[in-house]
């Protein structure tokens, strides 16, 4: 592309364009409250704004203009590191990250990744094993209950992910937005603390408890099929400890907005590992149940439970 680069007046970015700096931070919001390349091209041209060349905006040109590091003030160094240049920019550096996440998401074809932003939390109500996630018949992402090989889970419970995701989301926003819940999340997260601690000590006795696995079976104190199934079970309990311990440390980890509007403006603009940590730090328990109704596509009243930390409240669907 020659010349300059919409949104700035000059080819060296040193000053923003009046009219088209104000319209690409907006195009940028758009984008991340989940508006299409196509939809935010087709608002410019509403507004009469045309590429810095004059041609007309379309998808892909969207694309290349939030693909620009310079957006956030940015370019990359010799080593491919984002280092600031100190120039005027349309947005922060976060943001624009953000954009490039979701810019890649919207690359990936259908039945490639999904983030699922609610796995290691959401249970299954009916033998409370963890949901994990995977693809309908259509490809289209779903939290499940799986049936495993040795162990008990139902294989009952499946939830369309759009669905559970949006009701949690709106509901976390609403609790987080409630006056006086931000003291109980400060409390909670102080109880999430203490959990992780135990989490990490049941680990490390895990640890020990191998040893003297090996040890007994060195000793021909057990047999080499116990010592066996021994190790399978440490294992077992291991990963799901290792999975409990990476929710709480997120839980922990993820500061608090002082004030209801910042809650909303931190979740509208966290990527998918952050508002999964605002999540564990609010939600305790999150139980899918077995859907009654065959053929529902809305969420049946009591299908999903919330449980609160700290909060002696039940959100139910
Ligand atoms: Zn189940």
């Amino acid at each position: 592309m020659s010349g300059r680069a919409f949104g700035w007046t000059d080819t060296t970015y040193s000053q923003l364009h009046a009219q088209e700096a104000p319209a690409l931070a907006e195009a940028v919001e758009q984008r991340l409250s989940g508006r299409t390349r196509g939809e935010i091209a087709a608002w410019l041209k509403e507004r009469g704004f045309t590429g810095a060349g004059g041609g007309e905006f379309v998808s892909s040109s969207i694309g290349a203009i939030f693909a620009n590091p310079r957006l956030a003030g940015l370019v990359r160094d010799p080593d491919g590191n984002f280092v600031p240049t100190g120039l005027p920019a349309v947005t922060s550096p976060e943001t624009w990250h953000r954009l490039q996440e979701i810019e890649a998401a919207d690359l990936v074809p259908n039945g490639g990744t999904y983030e699922y932003l609610l796995v290691g939390l959401a249970e299954c109500g009916n033998c409370h094993h963890l949901l994990v996630g995977g693809r309908d018949s259509r490809s289209k992402p779903i939290y499940r209950c799986v049936r495993k090989k040795g162990a008990d889970n139902c294989g009952q419970v499946r939830l369309r992910a759009s669905l559970l995701e949006e009701f949690v989301a709106t509901q976390a926003v609403a609790e987080l937005a409630r006056p006086g819940n931000r003291d109980a999340l400060v409390r909670a997260q102080e109880r999430v603390r203490s959990e992780l601690r135990r989490t990490r000590t049941s680990l490390g006795a895990l640890v020990r408890r191998r040893r003297r696995l090996g040890e007994d079976a060195n000793d021909g104190v057990i047999s080499e099929e116990e010592y066996q199934a021994g190790l399978l079970e440490v294992r077992r309990q291991k990963a799901l400890l290792a999975r409990e311990e990476k929710v709480l440390q997120a839980a922990a980890d993820v500061s608090l907005e002082e004030s209801p509007e910042g809650w909303v403006r931190q979740w509208n603009h966290s990527s998918t590992a952050r508002q999964a940590a605002l999540c564990a730090a609010l939600i305790a328990r999150l139980e899918v149940n077995v859907q009654e109704e065959a053929h529902r596509r809305d969420l049946e009243p009591g299908r999903v439970v919330i449980h609160w930390r700290g909060m002696s409240t039940v959100t139910a669907s």
